[in-house]
């Protein structure tokens, strides 16, 4: 590798989901002596990118592209997805393309500064940024496309987005999506919303095609998976991609892939608590309550880190979680048409709900923002009702937890579906993104189906879910340790490079 310089640099898109699993694979990049890694994105990210990484990640360097969200009619300091609204999100994507030309002069000036003008020795860049696999070609860098979700919802986001299934004479209620086998159906409610309109020439679908189909130009792909737990998943990608495809994953914090789970390793990474964001609720008070509950009895709820329900689902699930009789813990945001950082209103809940719950101790209803893994790792916690974005099925999984599944949009739609089908560890509330509410019978019988881990599904889906996550925690060779993960990315690196030095 040392003859086309030591530099790598990583290019995420500008969405905290992208940005975190980025970060994980720089930290492990650098724990390998030699290597210069340099994180790029847009001032804001920059800002929210140093205050994540931690002392004990010396070695990563931030380099900021120009950007100015107004110049693009983006609201004042748009710069990732979670501060805009839905309708804006193309809007930042479209914007994001003019990222190529600072893109390009930072590569060249890194080049003047290197000895003989030695180009980085790989460009690693989301599937978003297509138009980085061309900069990186340009220069004689090794152009690597880095899908931060699983294999599997990664397969069915860019088959949809290439092959538009819903625009096909025959479409109906079901669609096909040409990658996979003829076995798996997609309904129409796993087109999200932008999905819908989308014809090919409207600005959504025009960008992910360009730059999904730029991106099949690099020389290699990694994927935020584990090959054992997705065969099918990592099979179609290779298949259909064409190019060399490596399972990196699970990048996760090194927290995660220890068991038992132990609070205090979580000081020292660099994913303490995802800076910005307001716990509702300490760490210890929470430990504390899980404490109080009995093994595996608990159901834990949240949706993400953007997303929330509709008032009327909220009021439902509030009802379902009530008359189920199973303690939980609910992620508890304004509902949707309302800012879900805003203050929270009692009438969104049925009538002395959060008092009913407290004073019996059956729910701990927790304001924005909780200490996930944490609640995931302890032994009360028993199931997930979970959006199924792909970093919560990963932690959920890697304490063996299984999920239930409400998916809201993008690839959670495929990866819940997944998750319930090839893998047996989840149980959906509904397929896809529902136009309907989901009652709260349906919301308590599938509580009870899989909480009852003593017979039937329940069962089977627990004994599924701790295999799994024995095979997530397998996958790092030196699981917590100082060289955790790095070997699988390492490994990757030499592949990708040699096939470059071969062409
Ligand atoms: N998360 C958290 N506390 C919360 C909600 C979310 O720590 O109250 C973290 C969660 O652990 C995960 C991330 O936010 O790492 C959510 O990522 P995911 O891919 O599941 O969903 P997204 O936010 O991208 O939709």
């Amino acid at each position: 590798m040392g003859s086309r310089g030591q530099h790598i640099l990583l290019l995420p898109f500008l969405a905290h989901g992208h940005l975190i699993p980025f970060l994980a694979l720089a930290r492990q990049l650098q724990q390998t002596k030699g290597f210069t890694i340099t994180i790029v994105s847009t001032p804001l990210n920059i800002q929210y990118l140093k205050s994540t990484i931690s002392s004990d990640s010396p070695n990563i360097h931030l380099a900021e592209l120009p950007f100015c969200s107004t110049d693009h009619g983006l609201p004042p300091n748009a710069e990732n997805t979670e501060n805009l609204s839905p309708h804006n999100v193309p809007t930042l994507c479209h914007a994001s393309v003019t990222l190529e030309a600072p893109f390009r002069r930072l590569v060249h000036d890194i080049m003047d500064q290197e000895d003989g003008g030695r180009p980085p020795l790989c460009i690693i860049s989301d599937v978003f940024f297509g138009w980085a696999v061309n900069v990186a070609k340009s220069v004689g860098s090794v152009s690597i496309t880095f899908t931060t979700c699983g294999a599997y919802g990664t397969a069915a986001y860019m088959s949809f987005w290439l092959h538009l299934p819903h625009l096909h004479r025959d479409y109906k209620e079901f669609f096909k999506l040409p990658w996979f086998p003829d076995s798996h159906r997609f309904h129409c409610s796993q087109l999200n919303p932008l999905a819908k309109v989308a014809n090919g020439t409207d600005a959504w679908s025009m960008f992910m095609r360009l730059q999904i189909s730029l991106s099949l130009g690099s020389h290699g792909w990694l994927c935020n998976t584990v090959e054992e737990i997705e065969p099918l998943g990592m099979e179609v990608l290779r298949k259909y991609l064409k190019l060399p495809v490596r399972a990196i994953g699970p990048l996760l914090p090194p927290a995660a892939l220890k068991k038992p789970y132990s609070s205090s390793s979580f000081g020292s990474n660099i994913f303490k608590q995802r800076a910005g964001k307001k716990l509702g609720i300490s760490q210890e008070k929470c430990i504390e309550w899980l404490n109080l509950q009995g093994p595996s009895s608990v159901l834990y709820i949240s949706f993400g880190s953007q997303n929330t329900i509709s008032a009327s689902q909220m009021m439902e699930l509030a009802l379902g979680l009530e008359g189920s009789g199973k303690p939980f813990i609910w992620v508890l945001r304004p509902p949707t048409g309302f800012d879900i950082k805003g203050e929270f209103k009692e009438e969104w809940l049925p009538k002395g709900f959060e008092k009913r719950m407290t004073e019996s101790k059956q729910g701990l209803l927790v304001h924005n923002w909780a200490p996930q893994l944490e609640i995931l790792s302890h032994e009360s916690t028993g199931a997930f009702l979970s959006h199924c974005g792909w970093n919560s099925a990963l932690e959920s999984l890697s304490q063996g937890v299984p999920i239930i599944g409400l998916p809201m949009g993008a690839e959670q739609i495929y990866n819940s579906m997944m998750l319930m089908e090839e893998m047996g560890v989840c149980e959906e509330l509904a397929r896809g993104v529902q136009s309907d509410i989901v009652g709260k019978e349906v919301i308590m019988r599938v509580i009870e189906l899989v909480m009852d881990k003593k017979k039937g599904k329940g069962k089977e889906m627990q004994k599924k879910a701790s295999i799994i996550g024995g095979q997530i925690r397998a996958a790092t060779k030196d699981p917590g340790g100082e060289d955790e993960g790095s070997s699988l990315v390492l490994e990757a690196l030499n592949d990708f490079v040699s096939v470059l030095s071969d062409a």
